[in-house]
């Protein structure tokens, strides 16, 4: 498989370049060339677990590690999730919910993150080079990756957050992590601060390159590609095609679900659900795509305006017409917002936005009718469920994507009293912590990645 950019600047790349590249150099997004068929392959793929599919659906699109190193890389980036299966699935009457937080960060970007660390680690190490990541996080992010690369010789991770802005809890998460190879860096400011660090110091191509500076942000095929994979999972565990309703921020994870659908794996709608953030709800509503204020809200992995993957479902959308992407992405860029001439009708896609009363109702009800508790990105999906119920026939699968242990505030806040627990963040409580303070100035975050 080759994979180019939605820009039309990039062709004919092998994986492991695309891997290594993130953000195509035109400033596009890497997409493969063309679209594996998997349909002659289902009635034997029903029969795999979530590794064995992971391995059989991941060299579909990876052609240039051999597959007996690929598998063992697959298999080793699920080792270390706490569910036999993987993920997880729960029936709460006719909804199934989709578990994707057992890995070790108890949040769906583990799924992803695991199998990018894996890879990144066999490749640097083939070329004999190392690699600085540098990423910039308001939460969940930076212990993901975090997790995925601890203790890699040929990695150093560098995660910057805003100093006391991120909850107590995360910052555990990602401060206990006592490998070398870990820097936490805490930034005297905002997470607006720490977002434009990153992009000046990743502006500096000098420093760039003396420095082999990389990154593990949700533009990188690998991480769609990883996503694909429970789609298909969960599709052919269904008795009918399924519909799935997904919480949605930067559009990584169900874009990863409209390309399952596409490679032929048993899948009916799909529903965007986002929270008060709801630009991609207005599109597939209206077809503007118009830029808005940030809300900040109960659901902080999907306090996003603009989604970065959404670049790939219009490049699909267009019929894979560079020139016409470009130009919409340029007024998009130049006015914050760009028009289709009317809603799309792709026969697929869904969405709605919900707000955060309606997130905290969900995770009330949840606990009263199944006694189960939601997290409230699930919540929001969970909401945009039944908001759309009319139009979602057959089975739905609700994707899950963080363990309510995360958030203890707002699940607190829906049902007054409860505490929900996990292990793996009990433990945290009174681990020694590492964690560097600097001034939100990028002389001194520099300095600590120059060591
Ligand atoms: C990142 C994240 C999301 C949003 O996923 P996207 O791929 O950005 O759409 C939803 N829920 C949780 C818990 C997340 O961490």
């Amino acid at each position: 498989m080759k994979y180019r950019s939605t820009r039309g600047g990039v062709q004919g790349l092998s994986f492991v370049d695309s891997l290594l590249m993130g953000l195509a150099s035109d400033g596009g997004l890497l997409v493969p060339e063309s679209i594996p068929d998997v349909r002659g392959n289902l009635a034997a793929w029903r029969q795999l677990d979530f590794v064995d599919l992971a391995q059989a659906v991941i060299s579909e699109f990876v052609d240039d590690i051999p597959r007996p190193v690929l598998d063992e890389l697959v298999t080793r980036a699920y080792a270390q999730f706490d569910h036999p299966d993987v993920v997880g699935e729960v029936h709460l009457d006719n909804l199934t919910l989709l578990e994707l937080f057992h890995g070790p960060t108890l949040a769906f970007k583990d799924v992803a993150l695991q199998l990018l660390g894996q890879l990144y680690n066999y490749v640097l190490q083939q070329r004999g080079e190392h690699l600085n990541i540098l990423g910039a996080t308001s939460g969940d992010t930076g212990s993901a990756a975090i997790a995925a690369v601890r203790g890699q010789a040929n990695i150093d991770i560098y995660i910057l957050y805003p100093d006391n802005k991120v909850s107590p809890l995360q910052e555990l998460q990602m401060t206990t992590v006592a490998d070398s190879n870990v820097h936490c860096i805490a930034v005297d400011g905002s997470f607006d601060d720490c977002q434009g660090l990153m992009k000046t110091i990743f502006g500096d191509l000098d420093f760039k390159a003396q420095h082999q500076l990389g990154s593990v942000n949700s533009v990188n095929w690998a991480r769609v590609m990883a996503q694909i994979v429970y789609y298909g999972y969960a599709s052919l565990r269904s008795p009918e095609p399924a519909n799935f309703v997904v919480p949605t921020g930067n559009f990584g994870n169900v874009f990863a679900a409209y390309l399952a659908k596409q490679m032929g794996f048993p899948i009916n709608k799909l529903a965007v659900a986002t929270n008060e953030n709801d630009i991609l709800a207005r599109f597939f509503a209206t077809g503007e795509y118009a830029r808005g204020d940030v809300h900040y809200t109960l659901s902080p992995a999907m306090d996003i305006q603009i989604a970065s993957n959404f670049e790939r479902y219009l490049f699909f959308y267009f019929g894979q017409d560079a020139d016409r992407l470009a130009e919409f992405m340029q007024h998009f860029q130049q006015d914050g917002k760009a028009c289709l001439d009317a809603a799309p009708e792709d026969g697929t896609f869904m969405a709605t936005s919900v707000n955060n009363d309606e997130t905290l109702a969900a995770i009330a009800e949840a606990h009263r009718c199944h006694g189960y508790t939601l997290d409230p990105h699930t919540a929001v999906a969970y909401t945009a469920a039944q908001k759309l119920a009319d139009q979602l026939q057959g089975p739905t699968v609700i994707v899950a994507t963080a363990h309510p242990a995360k958030f203890p505030e707002a699940v607190a806040q829906a049902v007054p009293g409860l505490v929900p627990r996990h292990n793996t963040l009990d433990n945290l409580a009174g681990m020694p912590q590492r964690k560097l303070k600097v001034a939100a100035e990028v002389a001194a975050v520099k300095g600590v990645i120059s060591g």
